[in-house]
């Protein structure tokens, strides 16, 4: 038997909590699935009735013996108002997107960085809009790596080093070999922030609405060459462009 629980029971995990980690104020929205009633080294078992959606850190707490099986059980009633009482923390979640990688601007255009054909970074949206990010890292030797599928965990428990502030406003996940991805958000609620943010770039022409969320994206592919951040990329012959917008594209970065 798998560790990883079958789509239904995450379906129900996930409604439970409503879109975040239902410990108080935590809310963070890239989740695991803990197993404690029993334990899964006691009974491997995917019994949705004693499991429960936490965020990294607190699955981490919870394997250390943080909560009592009373307190995982009354999170699971709670959850949902839990959810509730700080989703207004979260709006930024559902702004459009403006994409900043390399140097350059993606309006609305969900996928952030493809690699040979394959999506690398990119977000899909559930049905209240909140933001669902998706990071496959990239790595030259084909290791073992974390990833996040529309905001669930995967793979976690190597050599990652994950930072995941409660705010959310950030998920960076690197390796001690250099192989490293970061996106990072900021609510950016009027052109003049979008300005001051980016003072090279010219906004004032760019056809888009505000309050807007932007997304910095850092990756790092150790000893590949494949490097970039929000403002410049460093590949092959080097980039050229730069402050270039773009809106609605297929995607964003693209390196074949
Ligand atoms: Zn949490």
């Amino acid at each position: 038997m798998n560790r990883n629980p079958p789509l239904d029971v995450k379906k129900i995990l996930r409604d439970e909590v409503g879109f975040g980690c239902p410990v108080q104020d935590c809310g963070r929205p890239y989740l695991e699935w803990h197993h404690f009633d029993p334990p899964w080294h006691e009974e491997n078992h995917h019994n949705s009735e004693g499991m429960i959606a936490l965020c990294r850190e607190h699955h981490i707490q919870a394997d250390n013996g943080a909560f009592t099986k009373k307190q995982l059980h009354d999170l699971k009633r709670s959850g949902k108002d839990n959810w509730r009482q700080i989703s207004g923390k979260f709006n930024w979640m559902r702004n459009r997107l403006l994409a900043v990688v390399g140097g350059n601007f993606y309006y609305e255009t969900p996928v952030i960085f493809q690699f040979r054909g394959q999506p690398i970074i990119w977000f899909e949206r559930d049905e209240n809009n909140y933001l669902l990010l998706n990071i496959h890292m990239l790595t030259k030797d084909n290791e073992s790596r974390a990833y996040i599928q529309n905001n669930e965990w995967y793979n976690v428990g190597g050599e990652e080093d994950i930072e995941c502030p409660p705010s959310a406003k950030k998920v960076k996940i690197s390796y001690p070999n250099g192989d490293m991805v970061s996106v990072e958000f900021f609510e950016l609620n009027t052109i003049d922030d979008a300005v001051k943010r980016y003072p090279d770039a010219s906004i004032s022409e760019w056809a888009i609405e505000f309050p807007i969320t932007a997304v910095e994206v850092t990756n790092i592919v150790a000893n590949s060459g494949l490097e970039f951040n929000a403002k410049e990329t460093k590949f092959g012959e080097g980039n050229i462009m730069k402050n270039c917008f773009s809106s609605h594209c297929g995607a964003g970065l693209v390196i074949n």
